[in-house]
C-alpha cells in the first residue's frame, strides 16, 4: 500500500503521547508496519515501533496492511466504511529536514500532481487526465501564480511550463509542500500529505472513493457528483465522474483557496 495509509495511521495516533500512551498499529499480537511506515512515522512520539508489543504504555489500533478499517474487499471492488473519517496525519521533521523544506522558497507556490499512482490497478478510475491538469496549470500561471511539480523516481509526466522541484523522498516532498499555498491533484499520498502539513487542496476524487472517508474538510473534494463505487477494475461510471469535472471547476476552487490565503496573510 501507499503513503496515504501511513499518513492516516499517524492521524489515528494523534494525541496519544500527551495521554502518556503510544499507539500500536497491528493485530493485537504484533505491530504491523509496512515498507513506508518508518519514513512517515520517524520522530513521531505517538506511535510504538515493532518490538514494543509488550511495553506498558501501548494501545492497540487494528489498522494495518490487509485491515485498513476504512474499506473491505467485496469481490472486484472496495466496500467503503462510511463510519470512518480520516483525521489529518502528522509528520515530525528534524531540524535538517525543516531547513531542506525551505530550499524552494516559503510562500505562494502551487503544487500540482497530474497523475495518481500509475502502478495501482485502480489508476484509471482515479485519473482526471494530464491534459486537464495542464489546462489548470496554464490558467493559474496566466493569473500570476508560481506553479510547481515534484520530481521523484515515479513521476513520469512533467507538465509544460511548470517548475520541476527535485525531491529526495516522499518525506522530503512533504517538507517542501509544507510551504505551498495550495495542492492540486488526485486522491492519494499527496492529498493526505497536504492535510498533514496543513495545506489547502483541490482534490480530484471522482467516483472511486468517497471524500467523507478519505477526504479532509479543509480541502475542496470534487466527485463529479458521483456516488463512490470502489471498483478495482476500470469503470465507465468513474470515467463519467471524472469527465464531468471541468478545468473551470478546478481553477475556480483553486482561486477560492488562494484568495482566501491572500486575505489572511496578505
Ligand atoms: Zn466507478
Amino acid at each position: 500500500m501507499g503513503y496515504g495509509d501511513q499518513l492516516m495511521g499517524s492521524g489515528l495516533a494523534r494525541g496519544a503521547a500527551a495521554r502518556g500512551k503510544r499507539i500500536a498499529l497491528g493485530d493485537g499480537r504484533r505491530i504491523l508496519w509496512d515498507e513506508h511506515s518508518k519514513e512517515i512515522f520517524r520522530g513521531n512520539p505517538n506511535l510504538a515501533p515493532p518490538g514494543s508489543e509488550r511495553d506498558p504504555d501501548i494501545e492497540w489500533v487494528p489498522f494495518y496492511k490487509g485491515h485498513r478499517i476504512y474499506n473491505k474487499r467485496l469481490g472486484p471492488r472496495w466496500k467503503w466504511n462510511f463510519a470512518f473519517h480520516a483525521v489529518p496525519g502528522e509528520l515530525f521533521f528534524d531540524t535538517a529536514e525543516l531547513a531542506a523544506g525551505r530550499r524552494y522558497g516559503t510562500t505562494g507556490f502551487v503544487v500540482i500532481e497530474p497523475q495518481s499512482a500509475q502502478w495501482k490497478s485502480v489508476a484509471a478510475n482515479k485519473d482526471w487526465g494530464v491534459r486537464n491538469f495542464q489546462g489548470v496549470a496554464d490558467r493559474l500561471k496566466a493569473a500570476g501564480f508560481r506553479i510547481v511539480q515534484f520530481r521523484g523516481d515515479r513521476s513520469a509526466v512533467a507538465l509544460q511550463g511548470v517548475e520541476q522541484f527535485a525531491t529526495r523522498s516522499f518525506r522530503d516532498a512533504l517538507a517542501v509542500l509544507a510551504h505551498a499555498a495550495l495542492y492540486i491533484g488526485g486522491e492519494g499520498g499527496l492529498h493526505h500529505g497536504a492535510a498533514a502539513v496543513r495545506i489547502p487542496a483541490v482534490v480530484l476524487f471522482g467516483g472511486f472513493i468517497p471524500p467523507s472517508v478519505t477526504g479532509y474538510a479543509t480541502h475542496t473534494n470534487l466527485t463529479g457528483a458521483a456516488e463512490a463505487c470502489g471498483s478495482l477494475n476500470p469503470c465507465p461510471h468513474c470515467r463519467r465522474a471524472m469527465l464531468s469535472i471541468s478545468v473551470d471547476d478546478v481553477f475556480n476552487a483553486a482561486i477560492g483557496h488562494l484568495s482566501e490565503q491572500q486575505r489572511k496573510y496578505g
